[in-house]
């Protein structure tokens, strides 16, 4: 398939070309369906097979156990939900932390810990202490990367987990700032909760290790419009049930991600990627290799550069999702933004918070797009290495 443009947008991002072309004769009718996949009922049967297919091509990717009588220790659930991943924010904190009982002194209500690491972590905590305020309960910073310009991440040695915590909460990949976890962080017996929006699926994770993994769709899974959590059951019957039903994690559970209407269009393409994720790169590991090398591939040309570009994350937690790098000023940056968008490399601002560049190489960005954006780099910097 030609392509005019290579796509490095920080999300919605790039798509497999096999999945969109799919997509397109979708559009006019889902071949198995005779219909267009715009109008088909969620409350079909199809429908309700396609979501319990995608619930399990997710726990299959993720090595989690998929038979039945399973103990609610190893018994996960996958859900499909709208709001992305902002409406987790919110939607964790209202579900786990209780409101201590009247008589309770207000000091053991419960709380959770939290890093803030970036610009997505600030988002997630604020949300978090706006609903701990309702109930009295309390938010713990236990480590903030603000005054280092969130341009590292800490490592075990420099927190000091709380063993009472109703759970811990991080990102593992700051998609503004191009940081990547590369380790799993919290303690063991402490319900781990993680926001994987920018690198769920595009490696091998030891996903059992987590209580609670939610990531939207719109980076390497799909469109805008879903966002997938996978929980364990032991998890789930910690959640109040009280919430609203749309809020509520048990109703959601109890209707397989069917309460109200879903996404059906969003939820079909998650499908269709991890299908390619599957039978056409072959899995996580595949994926993983693919993904290393193409962040390699520009992390040589910076490295290589002698300061023409500098990385903004320190070495040992730089992502292999988005590489965020600046140039000497922002007139230099604009112009390699202009003559990236003439050589056809699109998506290359950095946040609107941040400015600079960021590429960004999500499961659907090829292998091929990213070393021609790496030869493009470095004929860049030939051409303007004087300043
Ligand atoms: C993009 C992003 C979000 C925001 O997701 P929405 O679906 O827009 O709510 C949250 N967390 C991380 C890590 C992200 O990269």
């Amino acid at each position: 398939m030609h392509r005019n443009q290579l796509n490095f947008s920080g999300g919605p991002g790039a798509l497999p070309d096999s999945v969109l072309v799919q997509l397109q004769q979708a559009v006019l009718e889902v071949p198995e369906v005779g219909l267009s996949i715009l109008g088909i009922s969620h409350r079909s049967d199809w429908f309700k097979a396609l979501v319990q297919t995608t619930e399990q091509q997710i726990k299959q990717l993720l090595g989690l156990n998929m038979g039945l009588g399973l103990g609610s220790s190893e018994k996960y659930h996958v859900l499909f939900l709208q709001g992305g991943a902002t409406q987790q924010f919110s939607m964790l904190p209202m579900a786990f932390l209780q409101q201590a009982a009247p008589s309770v002194d207000a000091r053991s209500a419960s709380f959770a810990d939290y890093l803030v690491t970036g610009y997505w972590s600030q988002k997630a905590i604020a949300d978090a202490q706006r609903q701990a305020l309702d109930f009295q309960g309390r938010i713990n910073t236990l480590w903030d990367g603000q005054d280092g310009g969130y341009s590292r991440l800490p490592h075990t040695d420099e927190l000091s987990f709380n063993p009472e915590a109703t759970y811990f909460h991080y990102v593992s990949n700051e998609t503004v700032e191009g940081l990547q976890q590369h380790q799993i962080l919290g303690l063991e017996g402490v319900p781990r909760v993680c926001d994987m929006s920018s690198d769920f699926l595009s490696r091998p994770i030891e996903a059992q290790r987590f209580d609670f993994i939610y990531a939207h769709a719109q980076k390497n899974l799909g469109p805008a419009g879903v966002t997938v959590v996978v929980m364990r059951d032991e998890m789930l019957q910690k959640a109040r049930n009280d919430a609203p039903g749309f809020l509520n994690y048990h109703t959601q559970v109890a209707a397989h991600s069917n309460y109200n209407t879903p996404p059906v269009f969003a939820i079909y393409v998650v499908h269709l990627v991890l299908r390619w994720l599957q039978e056409d790169i072959g899995g996580l590991s595949a994926m993983g290799q693919i993904n290393q090398a193409k962040a390699n591939a520009l992390y040589e040309v910076i490295g290589a550069s002698s300061g023409f570009y500098k990385g903004h994350a320190a070495t040992r937690d730089r992502s292999m999702m988005n590489v965020c790098f600046r140039l000497h000023d922002a007139e230099l940056e604009a112009r390699f933004l202009h003559q990236a968008a003439e050589a056809g490399f699109t998506g290359l601002a950095g946040h609107r918070s941040t400015g600079g560049l960021r590429a960004s190489l999500y499961n659907g960005v090829r292998l091929d797009a990213a070393q021609k954006l790496a030869q493009f780099m470095h004929e860049f910097q030939a051409q303007h290495q004087s300043r």
